[in-house]
């Protein structure tokens, strides 16, 4: 493809993404596909010869679309969000095409330092601890999730804990442990599995009536595990659990962790972006205790997938952890100490230049419209929940300080509730307007209404909620009957 005929189609896919975004309210949300049909309508041998763009934007049509759940339709409330928008498609694009490979300073200093830089501006707007910041011992890194995030965490604590050896080296991979709750999210298990750690070395601290972690109880258990001869490694809080957005108390652990020398890791995955908005900022209070901290761009700050922000206190515990340097990468920046190699600070030797799209987002919307685009979700967030605590057929189940409502509707008579709640669920998303998500609250399924997509108004939760009420005096009847 020339740079003139690239020109060409890249106007028309442009066009193309300009329209789904304007038409994307026209779909149903989930996709209404049943497994196999995708590939069922994609030839069985790859093109001999090569085909023109509107072929492919035909099929993107024809073959892709009804096969995509539509994450940036208004009516979205699964999961968490997975924000994208126009500056942050654009910051990908020159990304794709500058091509550049960023593993190290020298092979695109722009791609290291304006991610620095980035990540310095971040920290300044999430206001987060000082020692953050490249200038001072520690700096920040976009990662490519906040699982990776949380492994890579677990690695720079385990090389902190075994005293600058390897894990095999340092400690007894048998003997070291990790702290969470059973609100965490699993990719901290995962991550313990992945560092080659024990099989019990995950233990579960007990959570109090809001979900949090018990302080009391993670001190008791350092205590009994260091006097068993174990070594406590790392504690991960959450600020923003995925299940309900519960907040573990980081002021109350931070010097529990910092008396035992144990690494706090904060992980704030969906919730810490929310730190743009000073009134929101004493939900993280005690972020100063972290040694660690994640949180996520591409869930509910404007920029696509994939942009986790992750920072360390002590950046040499986490190159110490993660660098390699064979002869093949030597150069004299590097052999100079005068940069960063950000292959360092990740588990990948190659990197994209991801800090493009958090640049584009932030100039086009500022630091203002990104406090504006938050702001306006939790206060919709509050508005529902409002709404749904004024009606007695429905109970606001947990607290909901960030956009995440957890609901669970009441059923009368001799009514399974749980399948109830669940076929409320099912009747919502296969009406195709709305699409939510559940977990469970004391083993009962409750329903998420996690509000953040971008194209999301006060009209479209006012959909939901009425969608909710119907169905749900639908249900009531019909099993009454
Ligand atoms: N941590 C928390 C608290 C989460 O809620 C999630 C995902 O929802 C993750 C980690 C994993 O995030 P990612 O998809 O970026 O790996």
């Amino acid at each position: 493809m020339t740079p003139e005929q690239f020109r060409q189609h890249g106007h028309e896919v442009v066009d193309w993404i300009a329209d789904y975004w304007t038409r994307i309210g026209s779909f149903p949300v989930r996709s209404q596909v049943s497994p196999g049909d995708v590939r069922a309508a994609l030839p069985a041998s790859p093109p001999e010869q090569g085909e023109p763009i509107s072929a492919v934007l035909a099929d993107l049509e024809r073959v892709v679309l009804p096969g995509v759940t539509h994450w940036q339709h208004p009516g979205f409330f699964g999961y968490f969000p997975a924000n994208t928008s126009g500056p942050s498609v654009l910051g990908d694009l020159v990304s794709a095409g500058l091509g550049v490979q960023g593993m190290s300073w020298v092979t695109s200093p722009a791609a290291t330092e304006l991610e620095q830089h980035v990540m310095d501006w971040f920290a300044g707007l999430l206001r987060l601890p000082e020692t953050f910041l490249s200038t001072s011992t520690g700096g920040g890194v976009v990662q490519d999730s906040s699982s990776g995030a949380n492994l890579v965490a677990l690695l720079a604590a385990l090389h902190r804990a075994s005293k600058g050896g390897t894990v095999r080296h340092g400690v007894d991979p048998d003997r070291a442990l990790v702290y969470v709750s059973a609100e965490t999210h699993s990719s901290m298990e995962k991550a313990a599995r992945i560092a080659g750690l024990g099989s019990d070395a995950v233990r579960i601290v007990e959570v109090d009536g809001d979900l949090a972690m018990r302080p009391a109880s993670l001190k008791a258990r350092l205590e009994r595990d260091t006097a068993r001869g174990f070594t406590p490694v790392l504690v991960c809080a959450t600020v923003g659990t995925t299940s309900t957005t519960a907040i573990d108390p980081l002021a109350e652990l931070g010097p529990i962790c910092r008396e035992a020398g144990v690494w706090l890791h904060v992980d704030a995955a969906y919730a810490g972006v929310s730190g743009v908005v000073p009134e929101l900022r004493e939900l993280q209070a005690g972020v100063e205790w972290a040694d660690s901290y994640t949180t996520d761009a591409h869930k509910w700050l404007l920029t696509g997938f994939d942009a986790t922000l992750f920072w360390v206190a002590d950046r040499a515990a986490l190159t110490g952890a993660l660098s390699i340097l064979p002869e093949y990468l030597r150069n004299a920046a590097t052999e100079a100490g005068a940069v960063v190699d950000y292959r360092d600070w990740q588990i990948e030797l190659g990197r994209r230049f991801r800090a493009l799209k958090l640049w584009f987002v932030l100039r086009w919307y500022g630091a203002e419209g990104l406090r504006e685009h938050i702001r306006g979700d939790v206060a919709l967030a509050q508005e529902f929940a409002a709404l749904v605590d004024a009606d007695d057929r429905f109970d606001v189940v947990t607290k909901h300080p960030f956009s995440l409502v957890c609901l669970k509707p009441r059923w009368a008579g001799d009514v399974d509730a749980d399948v109830a709640t669940m076929t409320l669920l099912e009747r919502l998303n296969d009406g195709g307007e709305v699409f939510l998500t559940h977990t469970t609250v004391g083993g009962q399924p409750v329903l998420r209404v996690a509000i953040g997509t971008p194209a999301t108004t006060r009209e479209h939760v006012d959909r939901l909620w009425a969608l909710l009420c119907e169905n749900h005096d639908w249900l009531a009847n019909d099993f009454a009957e």
